[in-house]
């Protein structure tokens, strides 16, 4: 038996390259490598490497998508199902739309394959496939085989995953609709095994919130202390709180962490179920902590809801700028499906297309109705404010501010590379459709 492992990509411009910033490496190929049986013959595209090879002789096709790639993920399926070719989908779109998902595979597996796949392809191998397989919500137990990505060109960093899920619940979060409230961690020590096969001084943890239980994750700190990284991962601004933690971070080489500040407009964080933050202290004096700690913060910002306008905007921009972030997100807020700010949405008639993951959506569009401002000055403002914290001279400014918190030069080295790319991309990413031009080289 054999087979075939597909990652979809969300789209590219005609004759141009795929977008390198998006290409890091993937964990769910070897995850599922590592799932399936030693004797199933497998193999893996990257869509964003390489071709699809359709006309590859397989037995089963499995195909993992999230919402940006649903579409292209559809179009994969489609073709193999018209070979006679098996189709089973999973990821996390698949896990929050089961039913549209199954409208183009022969199974969909909700959650995470770990404790049904090999299920799977007992049934695939006897022509049985269910049409839905009930995955866990816990991470994965097996040491991801990444020899399955050998010879694809990704991004010089490291994918380890820790835990998955978060303690919070904000409402326009896929991972708060998937793990309600939930955090479920890795074994520390092989976590540590799978830091030490990548051979790689730099890590990205895939965890959604590194800082959901802090006493554990302290642990893995002391651990990873050792093992000579530099790594980088997401998580709540409660972690300022401890200045414990924020000391781990740095001694076992944690440099840059993604913090969602989201909104700093309350109303706003008020409808992402996110008010918690104006309750945890002052804003400028967690950031401080966390910049004093030799930390450095990429900050994300999404726009849009309550009563946003260009005022809101205004002085987001003043407080990014005063905070001299590492690298920020300035984004408008995308509804996705599955959350409850996409039911309210849909429900109060605000969405203009409700099902914009599955049409020829262009990656930056704004898909709902803000109630202050309209889609089209949404999208400029959004626009705007990126091109002024990305602008030569404020990337200069930041970059005195960088490094003064951290003086190793292949940090202030990725900041350069980081920001000045930013700001080429800002209008490329744009113009990208999703599903667009992906049977076509370059790549
Ligand atoms: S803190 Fe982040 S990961 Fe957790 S639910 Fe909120 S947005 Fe999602």
């Amino acid at each position: 038996m054999k087979l075939t492992i597909i990652l979809p990509a969300i789209g590219k411009e005609e004759g141009k390259k795929y977008m390198r910033t998006w290409k890091l490496e993937p964990l769910i190929a070897p995850i599922l490598s590592a799932l399936t049986p030693p004797e199933v013959d497998r193999e893996f595209f990257d869509d964003r490497i390489e071709l699809i090879n359709y006309d590859t002789a397989t037995d089963l096709v499995a195909i993992s998508i999230e919402t940006y790639n649903a579409r292209r993920g559809y179009k994969i399926a489609e073709k193999f199902r018209e070979r006679g070719v098996p189709v089973v989908i999973g990821g996390i779109h698949a896990t929050l739309m089961p039913e549209e998902a199954i409208n183009f595979a022969d199974s969909v597996v909700i959650g995470n394959a770990d404790g049904v796949w090999l299920d799977v392809i007992k049934d695939a191998k006897s022509n049985k496939l269910k049409k839905f397989y009930y995955g866990t919500k816990y991470a994965s137990k097996v040491e991801p085989d990444r020899e399955i990505l050998s010879g694809k060109r990704y991004l010089p960093i490291k994918l380890v995953e820790t835990g998955k899920g978060c303690i919070f619940k904000c409402k326009f979060c896929t991972t708060a609709s998937l793990y309600t409230g939930g955090y479920h961690v890795r074994a520390i020590d092989k976590i540590i095994e799978d830091i030490v096969y990548t051979n790689s001084r730099y890590i990205l943890f895939a965890d959604e919130n590194i800082a959901s239980n802090l006493k554990w994750f302290k642990t893995l700190l002391r651990e990873l202390k050792g093992c000579n990284i530099r790594w980088f991962g997401q998580g709540s601004l409660t972690m300022a709180r401890d200045p414990e933690f924020l000391k781990l971070i740095y001694d076992s080489g944690g440099r840059l962490i993604l913090v969602g500040f989201e909104s700093l407009n309350p109303r706003s964080l008020k409808v992402m179920n996110k008010q918690w933050i104006t309750k945890i202290g002052n804003l400028d004096e967690l950031v401080k902590r966390i910049h004093d700690a030799g930390i450095n913060i990429y900050a994300s910002f999404i726009f849009g809801l309550a009563d946003d306008d260009e005022e809101t905007f205004k002085y987001t921009l003043e407080f990014a700028l005063k905070h001299s972030f590492f690298y920020a997100a300035f984004n408008h807020f995308q509804p996705y499906p599955g959350t409850p700010i996409y039911n309210d949405l849909l429900q109060s008639g605000r969405l203009l297309s409700p099902k914009w993951w599955l049409e020829e959506y262009r990656y930056g569009e704004v898909n709902f109705v803000p109630k202050k401002i309209t889609p089209e000055q949404l999208y400029i403002l959004c626009q705007s404010i990126r091109k002024e914290y990305f602008r030569y001279s404020n990337v200069l400014k930041r970059l005195k501010e960088t490094v003064k918190r951290n003086h190793e030069l292949e940090f202030i080295a990725n900041y350069i590379l980081l920001n000045v790319n930013q700001y080429y991309e800002i209008e490329r990413r744009n113009s990208i459709r999703l599903a667009s031009y992906l049977d076509e080289l370059p790549k």
